[in-house]
């Protein structure tokens, strides 16, 4: 084991178990030196509470999630050899008596790991360069090479895993006895880019497995199914993409262990294939990647993985601990090994649950059918469903007087990880409402009850954006809370200085996570991440579609777009130290598609529009979008009705508008249209 494990597993810093390590004489001189077992004994006891920790090195203690460096005076006229290194490591900035350490985020990019060592990133390339890896400054930094560079530089480096970014409410921890706990099946979720072949892997999943069910039951689309794959079973979420996921998620249900990314191999990383990743990550959960699509001509699996370095994901045979399967969902090759993988992954993470108590678990699906009434797909996660029993998902109570499995076949048990379709609700439950058994339908009815009416009073007091990011930004102030952030920026280019600017502000100190970032219009799935990240979204010369913008004040995500960097940097400098306080606030008054354009002698190109949202006047502030970045940001000069000029159109009419000096109009193109207000500082 290596001393930064060590330090992680006492939940010190690596520096603290150096000096502890100096005073017990074992000779160890950096944070990825190694330990042998009876070394690691003794600093474990040097640390555990009835010692005294070595006084002076306590108080130096990082503050957690810190990313800086710090200086490690202590350890460093001990550390003669490092001397030597600092000394020969050409160009070394740091002083050669000061030896640094930097924390290092696995997987990140050489220029980030630049900035980890206060390195100009092209010395950094140069370095990498030298050592005989091509490496640009996007690409993840090899993880092998992490120890040789910084040495160079007079720097070690510990490696740190991302820190799974907290999720808003949670279901309820439950403490079982280990000696109660038994395997369960995995549950897999396929995410990935539209069209990338999500839909007939599941499908051909389902397919190859063997009904050896003697009645011969007739397969349901229930919302989740299980598999069998050696005489162990698989449960796969039967809804495709990351909506099912995230909507989940926004609702504090983390049904998923494990997320199978698939990715097409004639199409490559796309943006949706990035938001997938973003997801799991957030998540906290395994991801094993699919390449699909194998069958094709244009396949290329080394395109994508190495697409893949850049998002963070390193697949296995690229160094990392991804595991990678080619399959091709449309003719099943390679499925069967897929199988394999999730299936050695369950072995390896041994998922357990107690199936002894009352069944809890998630709804995943729900609607109201003729005949049957309101059903819904649960999956139990701890307990065992029994016929008759009486349970209460969110406001909802119900008896399950009858449930089938995916085949269609009634059961009269269902244990931890089980899909199970249940008729005997009260009403249609949402998907993503915890399910849980209650001892009586007494009790079960008067929980129901109970909820819908903190559901009414909440109704009323639902908090705005502003009211939700004050309680964010009190919390910055008060404690070691972070800023999540969703950055979205009209092209690579100014994604990349963003990315780099707020790196900087990170190094300086600030608490910030970067749950995702891509190029684009600020989608509805951006909000739905920003809500279960609890983040806050920041555009860059992009704008939230209209869906985007009536989600994000449903959910009370605050996002925020700029048009100027420094602005945007300035802002997010603010709301680290809890005090931002705009005194300008923006009101989209309306939204126009353009549906046609015509040139006008001297009036220049005018848009002929159709106003989706809102109404639109002359005279306002209005930006041209083209995909969600904006275009230009101008006044509405002209506004016509048939060949009138009116003040103002609403929406559902038509109309035509004009820009101030400006004719590069398209058809497809939106008008925003708006006014900004003075508001009182907060
Ligand atoms: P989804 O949007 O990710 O669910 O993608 P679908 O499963 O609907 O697949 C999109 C298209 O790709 C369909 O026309 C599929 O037939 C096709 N497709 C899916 N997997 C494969 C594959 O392995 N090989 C080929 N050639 N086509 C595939």
């Amino acid at each position: 084991m290596r001393v930064y494990e060590l330090a992680r597993e006492l939940g010190v810093d690596s520096k603290e178990v150096l000096a502890q390590a100096e005073g017990l004489g074992l000779e160890l001189k950096t944070a990825s030196s190694g330990l042998d077992d009876e070394s690691a004994e003794l600093l474990r006891l040097a640390f555990s509470p009835e010692e005294e920790t070595s006084p002076g090195v306590a108080e130096e203690a990082e503050v957690p999630g810190d990313t800086g460096t710090t200086v490690l005076a202590e350890v460093e006229e001990e550390i003669d050899t490092t001397t030597e290194v600092a000394e020969t490591a050409p160009g070394a900035t740091a002083e050669p008596a000061d030896i640094a350490i930097a924390t290092f985020t696995r997987g990140a990019s050489v220029g980030v790991f630049a900035g980890a060592i206060g390195q100009d990133p092209g010395e950094v390339v140069k370095a990498l360069l030298e050592v005989g890896i091509p490496a640009g400054v996007q690409q993840a930094m090899p993880e092998d090479k992490i120890d040789e560079i910084a040495e160079r530089f007079g720097y070690i480096v510990e490696v740190v895993e991302e820190e799974p970014v907290p999720v808003v409410a949670e279901q309820p921890e439950f403490e079982d006895a280990d000696a109660d706990m038994a395997t369960r099946p995995p549950v897999v979720t396929v995410m990935g880019h539209v069209d990338h072949g999500k839909t007939t892997l599941l499908d051909t999943i389902r397919k190859a497995r063997v009904v050896d069910d003697e009645e011969g039951g007739i397969t349901q689309h229930i919302g989740a199914y299980q598999v069998d794959v050696n005489d162990r079973l698989i449960t796969f979420v039967d809804t495709p993409g990351h909506e099912a996921f995230t909507a989940l998620r926004a609702r504090g249900a983390n049904i998923t262990d494990i997320v199978v990314l698939v990715v097409a191999a004639d199409d490559g990383v796309m943006p949706q294939t990035v938001e997938a990743i973003s997801h799991a990550k957030a998540a906290g959960v395994k991801m094993i990647v699919a390449v699909n699509k194998m069958d094709l001509p244009g396949a290329d699996p080394l395109r994508v993985r190495t697409e893949l370095t850049n998002h963070g994901v390193i697949t296995e045979d690229l160094g990392g601990d991804v595991p990678t399967v080619e399959v091709s969902a449309l003719n099943g090759d390679g499925v069967d090994d897929l199988l394999e993988v999730i299936d050695l992954i369950a072995q390896l993470e041994d998922y357990r649950a107690n199936p002894k108590p009352e069944a809890s678990g998630v709804v995943v699906e729900a609607q109201l059918e003729v005949g049957r009434g309101p059903v819904a797909t649960v999956i139990v996660q701890r307990g065992t469903l029994h016929q008759g029993d009486a349970f209460v998902a969110g406001p909802i109570s119900g008896r399950a007087r009858a449930f089938m499995n995916d085949q269609g076949d009634r059961i009269d048990a269902a244990g931890p990880s089980t899909p199970v379709q249940i008729m005997g609700w009260a009403d249609v439950p949402a998907a993503g409402d915890f399910f849980e058994v209650q001892k009586s339908d007494k009790e079960a009815r008067r929980i129901a009850e109970e909820r819908q009416q903190t559901e009414k009073a909440e109704a009323r007091i639902a908090p705005s954006a502003r009211d939700r990011l004050q309680g964010l930004l009190e919390n910055l102030r008060s404690d070691d809370a972070q800023l999540n952030l969703i950055v979205k920026a009209d092209a690579q280019g100014s994604l990349e200085a963003l990315r780099e600017s707020i790196g900087k502000i990170e190094r300086e100190g600030g608490k910030i996570q970067i749950v995702h970032t891509a190029v684009g219009g600020i989608s509805e799935h951006d909000v739905t991440l920003a809500e279960v990240t609890e983040a806050v979204i920041v555009g860059f010369n992009v704008r939230p579609e209209p869906k985007a913008r009536r989600a994000a004040e449903e959910a009370g995500v605050e996002i925020r777009t700029y048009g100027i960097i420094y602005e945007l940097l300035d802002e997010i400098e603010q709301m680290l130290v809890g005090q931002l306080a705009p005194d300008e606030e923006e009101v989209v008054l309306g939204t126009a598609e353009v549906r046609a354009t015509f040139k006008v002698p001297r009036s220049g190109t005018i848009a002929g529009c159709y106003v989706i949202e809102g109404t639109v006047q002359r005279g306002a502030k209005a930006r041209l979008l083209r995909d969600g970045v904006v275009i230009h940001d101008g006044v509405v000069s002209s506004l016509k009705r048939f060949k009138d000029d009116v003040r103002e159109v609403q929406s559902g009419f038509e109309c035509g508008m004009g820009f101030e000096n400006y004719d590069d109009i398209k058809e497809g193109d939106h008008i925003e249209v708006y006014v900004v207000r003075e508001v009182a500082r907060t």
